[in-house]
């Protein structure tokens, strides 16, 4: 398939962010493209090379692309970075040049869309000494054939600068429309999707098998499945009006989420985000096939530190000590940990998320077996408000956060959000001290700190109607030394040139990150704001709303992903709860 329609098509979506005619595009770009190569358009509309679980990463920087740019059309490197200065981003700067350049010279080759892909892939697998070197000669020979279009698009996707807007929900709409004529069935292709975390694969299966291959699809083992979360409720009272009269309590551990992947000795780990972290846990690999007593399985479970003299569980934090590639035996030693399990999503080649939580529990308790190391999440059945009450109380006790809620009779619901899981957390019981997940966008440098930390940072809510991240404050208190080395080590890897299209602030930070990294923050009020983008418009024209005395928890939430953090619509109604409160204090 030549690249050049795909490129085009790229053009037409990113020139409109109206959802009917993005589908309408994206529709008439799969009824152009043959059945081979429909798992790779459907990554690189994404500007991904495989499923994120994959982990293949293109991390190409803007120095590299510049100096591939400077290799295919004989311009110095300076004269490429005045044209990217001037505005607009790398890959249109690069098309400018290029179009200077055919002026010159003539095309020789038409690209295609398989040899850009195989390209890309090639350059995310290069490791080593000679590996720059080698990326500048691939780029810059996929630059030399492309005509200054196609450069563009190229370059967006080597440096993660696409975006198209297309959330998967538009890329199923016009999958469900371009193969079985109906967009209806695209309830189906989510399915396949929330059990497979694989766009491409729903893509390639539909298109090759039609309508009846999404209905007959199948969950893969070392395939994760989305998770599902749950809703946040503030009192027991709201428990009970949700759920009604009998359901399943269990702990809600501070730890990371982990669902394993296990079939005889085979075993693999993925984060809540659906990375890899077989490679943090050593111990778990190890340790949990001996308590297993099943062909294979799916089982999802919370990781967290314990202090070994007594048992406690200790706060998420402790476990960023094993998120290191080196020495990781020494972090096992030091820092031990329990995983407690709470739920089974396959089993010995069955599916089970469409068991009950109760069937699903049994089954757990089945195929499991505790020791020291692996247990089950506490838990038990209440019906009223006090054995809630009782059970939280247990349960902060014992250094857990709160509680999450489950229906008895319910299935487990792949990659949503819903009431059938509810969550109680300490901080939700004061209207107030509620903690946000925001996302980190910029830093300042500390006066009068050390050197190699940011003594603020800027951070950003999730708009989800916009695919923005707008700014809501900036944080400088609650760091410690240990937590400031941290981050830093973390973001400095994530400094940009050049502020994200994606980052909406008015505010000017002394360096710019991806954004990448999820903190939580807990804060006094929200208040509107002439500065920050949070709600913008929403409440009063022209105003935004903004954190008041934040406060940085100490939890660097790196298990979530950005699009997790708390939303416009969240922090929207946390501000009217508030003003609420306020109001019903006064008229008492
Ligand atoms: P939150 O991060 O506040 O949205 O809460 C959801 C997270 O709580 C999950 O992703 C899990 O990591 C964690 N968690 C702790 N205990 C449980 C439990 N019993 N059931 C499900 N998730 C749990």
């Amino acid at each position: 398939m030549q690249y050049s329609i795909l490129a085009e098509a790229f053009e037409n979506m990113e020139s409109t962010r109206k959802r009917l005619e993005l589908t309408q595009h994206l529709v008439e770009l799969f009824e152009k493209t043959p059945q081979d190569v429909i798992s790779k358009i459907t990554y690189l509309l994404q500007g991904k090379l495989r499923p994120d679980f994959e982990g293949v990463e293109l991390g190409v920087a803007e120095k590299l692309a510049m100096r591939a740019i400077s290799k295919s059309s004989g311009i110095a490197i300076k004269k490429i970075e005045d044209e990217y200065n001037k505005g607009g981003d790398l890959g249109h700067a690069a098309a400018k040049i290029l179009e200077q350049k055919t002026q010159t010279t003539f095309l020789v080759e038409n690209i295609t869309v398989e040899r850009v892909y195989e390209t890309l892939f090639k350059i995310a697998r290069l490791e080593g000494s000679k590996s720059q070197d080698m990326k500048i000669k691939y780029i810059s020979s996929l630059l030399n054939d492309a005509n200054p279009l196609e450069a563009t698009y190229i370059l967006k996707i080597l440096l993660g600068t696409l975006r198209l807007g297309v959330a998967e929900n538009t890329v199923m709409d016009a999958l469900a429309i371009a193969y079985s004529g109906n967009k209806e069935n695209r309830k189906m292709l989510e399915h396949a999707y929330n059990v497979s975390s694989d766009l491409g694969k729903v893509a390639q299966i539909i298109a090759t098998e039609g309508i009846k291959g999404i209905e007959e699809f199948k969950i893969e083992l070392f395939n994760p499945i989305r998770p599902m979360l749950a809703d946040r409720v503030k009192s027991e009272n709201e428990v009970i009006e949700k759920m009604g009269n009998k359901f399943a309590i269990e702990y809600k551990l501070d730890g990371e989420r982990v669902q394993i992947h296990i079939e005889g000795d085979k075993i693999e780990l993925f984060s809540r985000s659906l990375e890899k972290i077989s490679n943090y846990y050593p111990d778990i690999i190890e340790k949990i096939p001996k308590i297993f007593e099943a062909e294979n399985a799916i089982l999802e479970a919370e990781i967290v530190a314990i202090n070994e003299n007594t048992g406690d569980f200790l706060p998420f934090q402790e476990l960023m000590h094993r998120r290191r590639k080196y020495k990781i035996e020494k972090a096992v030693k030091e820092y031990p940990i329990t995983v407690n399990f709470f739920d089974v999503l396959y089993c010995n080649g069955k599916n089970c998320t469409e068991l009950s939580y109760h069937e699903r529990r049994k089954k757990l308790e089945k195929i499991v077996k505790e020791n020291e190391f692996a247990k089950y999440i506490p838990m038990t059945i209440a019906e009223t408000e006090n054995e809630i009450e009782e059970f939280f109380e247990n349960s902060i006790n014992a250094g857990s956060e709160g509680l999450m809620l489950k229906m008895l009779d319910k299935p487990y619901q792949a990659g949503s959000r819903g009431s059938h899981w509810l969550k109680l957390k300490r901080e939700y019981r004061n209207e107030l001290g509620d903690s946000l997940d925001l996302v980190v966008i910029g830093g300042f440098f500390g006066k009068g700190r050390r050197t190699g930390s940011y003594g603020t940072l800027l951070l950003a809510t999730y708009d989800e109607n916009t695919d923005t991240f707008p700014s809501i404050c900036k944080v400088g208190t609650g760091f410690t030394d240990e937590s400031l080395d941290q981050l830093y080590q973390i973001l400095n890897p994530k400094i940009t040139i050049k502020k994200n299209p994606r980052i909406n602030s008015e505010m000017e930070a002394d360096v710019w990150f991806e954004p990448e990294l999820v903190i939580e923050v807990v804060a006094s009020e929200i208040t509107l704001s002439p500065i920050h983008k949070t709600a913008i418009n929403e409440i009063r024209k022209d105003a935004g709303l903004a954190l008041r005395f934040p406060k940085f928890t100490g939890k660097i939430r790196v298990e979530k992903i950005v699009e997790d953090a708390s939303t416009d619509e969240e922090v929207i109604s946390l501000y009217k709860g508030q003003n609420k409160a306020a109001h019903d204090k006064n008229l008492m």
